[in-house]
């Protein structure tokens, strides 16, 4: 069986006419409309499908007839160009009773042991499907399909078969690990939270295998999430939760960054955009530079990054741009307290800083969809007991990232953002010259100056903590 691939091709047209025979109703899906009759599907037993089959049989058994009398004439007239329209009248004919013979009948005519043969050259995936196509297919091709989809190497191919129910499941939500549905026990109230709580979604016994992204210290976005978005996205808000939900807007727990979490869809994919604020001194020497950058529990930024930050030039950028944090407007008389030494520059600094052509950018990661911006802004520090310093310059870091279509944690998009490693994702070729940045706000009607979009990392060098630029 897994060598279905290789025999797809041997075996011609007759599959590929076979395939898309079985496709017009994969998983027997348009038989019942919504939730099977008598389904009491516990995803968390195992052998599962078997439980599927039986109970949705009984519902499957109206208007098999017909599928089947159209699939033989599709099987049997190989070379003929006739319809649907025409195998849909043929298909009438017979219903007016002239010659009604049920199709279950010339299925078994058919030389023993030939769909036995049509299944070895498909994938396990397919025969599952074909098996859950009719009771009859069922009997034919027995516990075999089931069987084979419980075994570890096809995880990926019951992940394929099973998938495609997921409108079937509201209450329920597909667990990629376990390959099943686990039951949703906080149906509705899923919300995003510190990873130091407990927040359980489905009872796992893989909960370690969860895929998630790192969005700030204390802070992640489990694919859960991003299913549960999706889902109320596609299907209603039963099936998953608003997007809205995900917002968010936090202070760290362990340093002064602020953050803005915000999500949009745009085109069937979830972008990401972060916004990351924090007051910052003037002429910090490198160790504060980096007590402002680094979270001291793992030496990761505070702000939002991909999982390739730590090559190319982002900390670097972050550092140059707090270099250009002027001093403090200090009155002639106030400098003269500290001693005799006056600078007449001090006296009016300029609070709108132009960053240099190396940090003002727009950068690219080019190993996933991710582009970052550095600013300095003027903002008020409403906690600061001195009240004519409280106007300071505080350093911007917005992250902007594409977290694909939400179908699989193994998606490019989002395994290319949370995997340092190369997963073959070229950014400068998948996105368009607008960038993520300027699809994002301009859905938001906003329009970001433009800037020069490089890339993050321009030598190309992936040497990951090994590096040097990254501390
Ligand atoms: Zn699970
Ligand atoms: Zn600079
Ligand atoms: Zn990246």
């Amino acid at each position: 069986m897994s060598s279905s691939s290789q025999h797809s091709s041997k075996s011609g047209s007759f599959t590929s006419r076979l395939a898309s025979v079985f496709k017009s109703k994969p998983g027997g899906k348009k038989l019942t409309k919504g939730r099977p009759d008598g389904c009491t599907y516990d995803a968390g037993a195992s052998g599962s499908v078997r439980q599927l089959t039986q109970s949705t049989s009984k519902s499957a058994q109206t208007g098999e007839v017909w599928n089947e009398t159209e699939m033989l004439h599709s099987l049997l007239r190989r070379d003929s160009n006739d319809s649907l329209a025409s195998n849909n009248k043929r298909s009438n004919w017979f219903d007016a009773g002239v010659n009604r013979k049920p199709g279950e009948d010339i299925l078994f005519r058919l030389p023993q042991g030939l769909w036995e043969h049509i299944v070895s050259y498909i994938s396990p995936a397919d025969s599952a499907n074909l098996a859950f196509s009719c009771k009859r297919f069922h009997s034919i091709l027995g516990p075999g399909p089931w069987l084979a989809l419980d075994l570890p190497e096809n995880h990926q191919y019951k992940v394929n078969f099973l998938l495609p129910m997921d409108r079937l499941y509201p209450d329920h939500l597909f667990c990629f690990p376990c390959a099943t549905y686990h039951i949703r026990i906080q149906k509705g109230e899923e919300r995003l939270k510190h990873v130091h709580t407990l927040n359980l979604i489905y009872n796992c016994p893989n909960p370690k295998q969860q895929s998630k992204a790192r969005i700030t210290p204390g802070w992640t976005l489990p694919f859960v999430f991003v299913q549960l978005a999706f889902r109320g996205h596609r299907y209603g808000p039963e099936y998953g939760i608003p997007l809205d939900a995900l917002n968010r807007r936090y202070k760290c727990r362990n340093s002064e960054w602020t953050h803005q979490v915000r999500y949009h869809f745009h085109q069937g994919h979830l972008l990401l955009r972060v916004v990351s604020t924090c007051f910052a001194e003037s002429q910090l020497p490198p160790s504060l530079q980096r007590h402002l950058l680094y979270c001291r529990e793992d030496y990761t930024p505070y702000f939002s990054v991909c999982a390739h930050w730590r090559d190319g030039e982002l900390m670097n950028n972050c550092k140059c741009a707090l270099d250009h944090i002027p001093p403090y407007k200090e009155t002639i008389a106030r400098q003269l307290q500290k001693g005799p030494q006056i600078s007449l520059a001090l006296r009016n600094p300029n609070v709108f800083i132009t960053l240099c052509q190396k940090c003002r950018p727009m950068r690219r990661c080019p190993e996933c969809p991710t582009e970052y911006l550095v600013e300095l802004k003027l903002a008020e520090d409403k906690n600061d007991p001195d009240r004519l310093r409280r106007f300071k310059q505080a350093i911007v870091v917005t992250r902007w990232s594409d977290l694909g279509d939400g179908t699989s944690p193994d998606g490019p998009e989002w395994k290319a953002c949370i995997t340092e490693g190369d997963t073959g994702f070229d950014s400068f070729k998948s996105l368009t010259r607008r960038g993520l940045s300027g699809t994002f706000e301009s859905q938001s009607g906003v329009t970001i100056p433009g800037q020069r979009m490089m890339s993050l990392n321009p030598q190309n060098e992936k040497k990951g903590e090994e590096g040097h630029n990254w501390y």
